[in-house]
């Protein structure tokens, strides 16, 4: 193993899967020297200081064919859909992540997840670009106000790596999108807020506002903490899965002013619980920033309970609690990726219960046409009479519930 590749390596032990606190298992030496051959082979001019930076790993990105062709083996599915032009979701995606999908054929889930196949050029039935109406949502270019007390706020359009079946594909990656998010367009935004009193929460993402430059970001969330109202932020992003050399020491001691600060990180398998990933998380948790995953369900992916509670149980060892899963939006040319939402219910019935609570989201779904997050649970309330509340336990025994009278909500 390249020692220098792996430097964190001699931070303290990691807990990285399951199992108790324990030095670099063989599974991350392993890791570590794949990443250290995958270096080698394709940036043979590199450093391993460069693929420690992230803007090394900006920079040196995979957007196109040819190069991707380079490291892997493409079907022609997915040459057909990169060389394509009705497929608007640029491909974009990291050294770090592509030395994950290294080695792997097109079966694997998160290739799926990143690198595009014909299938996105098929409309499927309800699908829409919009599908959650934001656009009718927004009282400001930047701001998505749909919720009472909170609301979304879009930085920018781009991000480190492009998942395929992105809800917001209208915008990411979108050149002719990037006059909503100057500098101006931001003023609007904060003014919308600060003259709204009722926002008390401001959720940021885009884009993935991680991928802005240190000041900038700090720049933002100073504006935002100077509204008295605004009791609590939180970003939205997959940084620390598929850019972690993102979280930097610096970032973090920027980040830490701003408290009460969340963060709810995109997560989908879990592959991306690696050592670069972990040691990303650890540095957040550290410095006290609450940790929510979001994944979504994906046909093919993680559609599978065993996946699903994996990646969960490996979420909760480096200290991210799973905050939702989704039911995947109709966005257009996602019908590959949709799963029934039976299929999402029968994976919680089959999750709930039969693992920590903290490793149980909830299950959602973003309405179309902007009814927002509408929760879905398998039927464990069956129903009521006069005297009692009649419930359906994780093993599917029943049992009743001695409900006391309350003429006021009858
Ligand atoms: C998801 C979302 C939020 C945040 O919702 P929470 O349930 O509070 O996490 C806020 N605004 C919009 C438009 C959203 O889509």
């Amino acid at each position: 193993m390249k020692k220098e590749l792996c430097a964190i390596e001699d931070e303290v032990p990691l807990v990285v899967g399951l199992g108790a606190t324990r030095p670099l298992s063989s599974f991350h030496t392993k890791q570590c020297s794949a990443v250290s051959l995958f270096q080698r082979k394709f940036f043979p001019d590199s450093n391993p200081a460069d693929w420690s930076s992230w803007k090394w790993q900006v920079q040196n990105s995979i957007t196109n064919v040819e190069t991707l062709s380079e490291m892997f083996s493409l079907t022609e599915k997915e040459i057909t859909a990169l060389k394509s032009s009705s497929v608007s979701l640029p491909f974009r995606i990291t050294p770090y992540y592509a030395s994950i999908l290294y080695g792997k054929d097109e079966n694997y889930a998160l290739r799926k997840t990143m690198i595009p196949v014909s299938d996105e050029m098929i409309e499927g039935f309800g699908e829409s670009g919009d599908p959650l109406c934001e656009e009718h949502m927004s009282p400001v270019p930047n701001v998505v106000h749909r919720y009472p007390d909170r609301v979304l706020f879009l930085a920018t359009e781009f991000c480190s790596a492009y998942c395929r079946y992105c809800t917001r594909h209208r915008v990411v990656g979108n050149k002719n999108e990037l006059h909503r998010f100057s500098s101006k367009s931001w003023e609007k935004g904060i003014d919308y807020i600060a003259s709204h009193p009722e926002i008390r929460d401001v959720l940021i993402s885009g884009g993935d506002p991680l991928t802005m430059p240190d000041a900038r970001i700090d720049y933002l969330l100073s504006r935002l903490r100077a509204i008295p109202h605004i009791e609590i932020i939180r970003l939205g992003t997959k940084v620390p899965a598929v850019l972690p050399q993102r979280i930097t020491p610096k970032l973090v001691r920027m980040l830490k002013k701003y408290h009460p600060l969340m963060m709810s990180i995109h997560f989908t398998h879990p592959d991306e619980v690696t050592l670069e990933s972990s040691v990303a998380c650890r540095m957040l948790a550290d410095a006290g920033i609450p940790l929510g995953s979001q994944t979504v369900l994906l046909k093919g992916v993680n559609d599978d309970a065993k996946v699903l509670t994996d990646l969960y149980h490996r979420l909760l060892t480096i200290r991210v609690r799973p905050y939702y899963l989704y039911q995947c939006d109709p966005v257009q040319g996602s019908s590959h990726f949709r799963t029934s939402v039976n299929t999402g219910l029968r994976i919680i019935e089959q999750i709930r219960g039969f693992t920590s609570g903290y490793a149980v989201p909830t299950y959602v779904i973003d309405a179309p046409g902007g009814g927002g997050k509408i929760p879905i649970l398998p039927e464990y309330y069956q129903g009521r009479d006069d005297k009692y509340v009649y419930l359906k336990n994780f093993e599917g025994n029943r049992y009743r519930y001695p409900d006391p009278i309350d003429p006021s909500v009858r």
